[in-house]
């Protein structure tokens, strides 16, 4: 079986001022402990991007943006092109979160742009997927899943998506306390590897990373940890409370 790198990323979404960042990169760094080895990423918000990317060098930490636009630059107000993202230190980057799939409505097609910007310009691609409680509940999670990951990475070759990271966050769990329990989320893990491998290769499945995000927390990222398909975490609420961050880091 593949052994495949965990990772912890913390999604700090529209949160901390520059010193909030600063000082939660000093928590996160000092005297840093990494038991399992584990890729360490934090989203700030845009404000904080280059600041933070800045404070992370020579750390064990990689800085990620939460969404990226689909063009290099232009009249396009409000956003963050690639190109700028990387200027400012990101190499990884967060697309197709759900908020941003609710909130700012990304369609699968806008999705599918961004995630060719991120990789023409060499950025990482954390790619989150994920279904709402009424789709659970209509027994639509799988096929949900697999509509969004079709359509996200449409047109691609399994050569340009290595690397790729998936990110499984039940829209249910997102900021609301409630969390999938190790067997819902090891069930669609495997599920979604089980994608992979027969859309492009097993190699390709067994390589790609797949977290899990949703209410983690310190108390409850050990159990979600240990399933098998579980390769890391998204978290949200509680990447920006260091000890919490740090005891999630150091996961058993
Ligand atoms: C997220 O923002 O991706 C997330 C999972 O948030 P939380 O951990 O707060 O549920």
């Amino acid at each position: 079986m593949t052994k495949r790198t965990p990772i912890i990323a913390g999604n700090w979404k529209m949160h901390n001022t520059l010193a909030e960042s600063a000082a939660l990169i000093e928590g996160l760094t000092k005297n840093f402990e990494n038991k399992q080895n584990a890729e360490v990423i934090v989203a700030p918000s845009y404000t904080s991007l280059a600041k933070v990317a800045e404070l992370c060098k020579g750390t064990a930490i990689e800085v990620a943006t939460q969404d990226v636009h689909w063009e290099d630059k232009g009249a396009f107000t409000s956003a963050v092109s690639p190109v700028q993202a990387k200027d400012a230190g990101a190499t990884h980057t967060i697309i197709g979160h759900s908020e941003r799939r609710s909130v700012f409505g990304d369609t699968d097609e806008i999705l599918n742009k961004k995630v060719a910007a991120a990789l023409r310009h060499g950025l990482t691609v954390i790619f989150c997927v994920g279904e709402t409680l009424e789709e659970r509940e209509a027994n639509k999670t799988l096929s949900v899943i697999e509509g969004q990951l079709e359509g996200g990475l449409k047109g691609f070759t399994e050569e340009q998506l290595k690397g790729l990271i998936i990110a499984y966050e039940p829209v249910w769990a997102i900021g609301t306390g409630k969390t999938a329990t190790p067997q819902q989320a090891q069930e669609v893990h495997a599920a979604i590897r089980k994608y992979l491998a027969g859309k492009y290769s097993d190699a390709f499945a067994q390589a790609t990373r797949i977290l899990y995000g949703g209410s983690v927390k310190d108390s409850n990222v050990d159990e979600i940890m240990a399933q098998e398909d579980v390769d890391g975490a998204l978290v949200g609420g509680q990447s920006l409370i260091a000890e919490k961050f740090r005891r999630i880091i150091n996961f058993n």
